[in-house]
């Protein structure tokens, strides 16, 4: 006894049998009912999701002898025909073998006659984005004007490759992959009639795998049932599949999102000494990763994964225990370490250092956080400490008189941030003490080296220092960004600053910290100045325009600030998302 494929003995022959594109189907049943058929028709869909056999369907409906609204009748002459394959009016081209512009002209010869014994002439022609270019032309002048006896069915699972001029002359049905509920109650369904038992948990692992497309979801039921028998076993699936059970990748999130290294490794190993794919498995994990993410990001993750409902909650209840910051930086890690183990002839190394990279990783803070602490640190510094490093950013000027126009040290100018990368060395001057503001004019040229012959009041040069201190000692992250200005220039009624990187000035010209800063500035230097903040490299005498910073410009000087870089590495971070703005605190 020959064996059927299932895919073979399970294909539909009506529209009712047809899985899982009903829309589809009752656009055809209606076209058909109200004598609507187009000429040619045009199928489009991944593997495996019933293409030709809608196309065969709705061919064996437009032939079929029995004239009720339940057609094909499957009974009549016609329809026995097409089902077994012998039907003289159905013509069934595979496009990828038959795509020269010779075959397209045999087969117009063909079409010129009427049909032999059924009322249309039918050509299925399959995998048709596979024709020439001149094939395509030469079909192209008889969809232009089909006889009223033929008609055309394509099939294609790459819609984009078929000319816009075939497409415009086609009906268009593109066929959905079959849901992953549909698919498991489908092999449910044969399973049972095939006489075989088979749990739930398996049958889904089973849809999974056939990520929508039934016949290949048919052909793995095949071989499990011939491994397996009538009885077969979550393990038998497993095997055949060559998948790692639901439950060890399970484990070995809880493990790595608990830090638990040793864990992580134990579980590897066991699956490892099983004998599993390696890259498969790491393939596989990145996708119990990506679910997770989903589960917390997503409002509804059941639409985007395809699982049951209690998977859908061991998903949830896991990705509860972290935020979505570490499960984003988790399933990065472990995507790194799967493009890696391409490359690698170890990977098994490669994946086991993932493990320790993610564990050791930890969890992410939340850059808010960071900076909440950063602010308290900053607010909190006693800045007269010499060893402070925000003593030492501020410039050395006691020990030798810095030349006026370069006060952080001769020649080049430094990237305004470098300082705090490369501490120098000397620190034992204190430079500033935080000030309450003094409205007194006079006599506060002391600390300052630089010949002042007749200052009045403080200067914005060599107070500058002072000024940031003062400002340090009522906001002191605004401090922090106006040191990356270097220092001020006074330009009459206005104080400029500069920054090299339009997102510190962003930040600096927000409504309220620039009401601040003015005050700050017209109280310390007591002057009427209006505060001015410019991207270097940006015209001065231009009016700088507010709106000029390019958001992506922005976000890419601020991934790529030495600050943002250095923070990287203390933590072992990587720049997520970078958001501009007000700031929400
Ligand atoms: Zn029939």
């Amino acid at each position: 006894m020959s064996y059927l494929v299932l895919a073979r003995k399970w294909r539909p022959q009506s529209f009712s049998d047809v899985v899982g594109q009903q829309s589809v189907v009752r656009t055809l049943q209606n076209a058909l009912q109200r004598n609507r058929v187009a000429h040619a028709m045009l199928f489009s869909g991944v593997r495996g999701v019933g293409k030709t056999t809608l196309a065969r369907i709705m061919a064996k409906a437009m032939n079929c002898e029995h004239d009720g609204a339940e057609v094909p009748c499957n009974n009549c002459r016609s329809c026995q025909e097409i089902t077994a394959g012998t039907a003289i009016d159905l013509h069934e081209i595979d496009g990828a073998s038959n795509r020269g512009i010779q075959e397209i002209r045999e087969l117009k010869e063909n079409i010129r006659f009427f049909p032999t014994s059924g009322r249309y002439k039918i050509i299925i022609i399959d995998e048709v984005h596979m024709l020439t270019t001149e094939a395509f032309n030469a079909l192209l002048k008889t969809l232009e004007e089909p006889p009223a006896h033929v008609f055309f069915m394509f099939a294609t699972t790459e819609l984009h490759k078929i000319p816009i001029t075939i497409l415009s002359r086609c009906q268009r049905y593109e066929l959905k992959r079959v849901a992953f509920a549909e698919l498991v109650a489908f092999f449910g369904k044969i399973a049972k009639q095939e006489g075989v038992s088979i749990s739930e948990r398996s049958l889904e692992m089973i849809a999974r795998e056939a990520e929508g497309s039934v016949r290949d979801g048919l052909s793995l039921l095949d071989q499990i049932f011939s491994f397996g028998g009538a009885e077969v076993g979550d393990d038998d699936v497993v095997q055949v599949l060559g998948l790692v059970d639901h439950q060890v990748f399970a484990k070995l999130a809880r493990a790595l999102l608990a830090g638990d290294l040793a864990g992580c490794l134990d579980i590897f190993d066991k699956g490892y000494g099983a004998g599993m794919d390696l890259k498969r498995f790491a393939n596989d994990l990145l996708g119990y990763f990506r679910s997770l993410l989903l589960c917390k990001a997503a409002k509804q993750p059941e639409q985007l994964l395809d699982v049951s409902d209690h998977e859908l909650a061991e998903f949830k209840e896991i990705a509860a225990a972290a935020s979505q910051e570490t499960l984003y930086q988790y399933f990065n890690l472990l995507l790194k370490g799967v493009e890696e183990m391409q490359y690698s002839s170890r990977p098994r190394m490669v994946l086991e250092m993932a493990f320790i990279r993610a564990t050791q990783a930890g969890r992410v803070v939340p850059v808010a956080d960071l900076l909440t602490r950063l602010d308290q640190l900053l607010a909190g510094a006693d800045f007269s400490l010499p060893a402070a490093p925000a003593a030492v950013m501020a410039p050395p000027v006691t020990a030798e008189p810095a030349p006026s126009f370069a006060p952080q040290g001769g020649g080049a100018r430094p990237h305004p941030s470098a300082p705090q990368v490369a501490p120098q060395k000397k620190t034992e001057v204190i430079l500033e003490q935080p000030v309450a503001p003094r409205s007194t004019t006079a006599g506060h040229s002391v600390g300052s080296p630089g010949q002042k012959v007749g200052a009045a009041g403080k200067q914005v040069r060599q107070d500058w220092d002072e000024f940031i201190g003062y400002v340090k000692s009522r906001k002191a992250w605004m401090a922090h960004v106006l040191r990356l200005s270097g220092v001020g220039r006074d330009e009459g009624s206005e104080l400029v600053m500069k920054f090299d990187d339009p997102s510190d000035c962003s930040v600096m010209q927000e409504h309220d910290n620039l009401k601040l800063i003015n005050e700050f500035a017209q109280d310390f230097f007591q002057r009427d100045f209006k505060v001015v903040f410019r991207v270097r490299g940006v015209k001065d005498d231009g009016e700088q325009g507010d709106d000029g910073d390019n958001p992506r410009e922005e976000r890419r000087a601020l991934a790529n600030d030495p600050l943002v870089q250095m923070t990287n590495e203390i933590f072992s971070g990587q720049v997520g998302n970078v958001r501009t703005g007000p700031r929400s605190r």
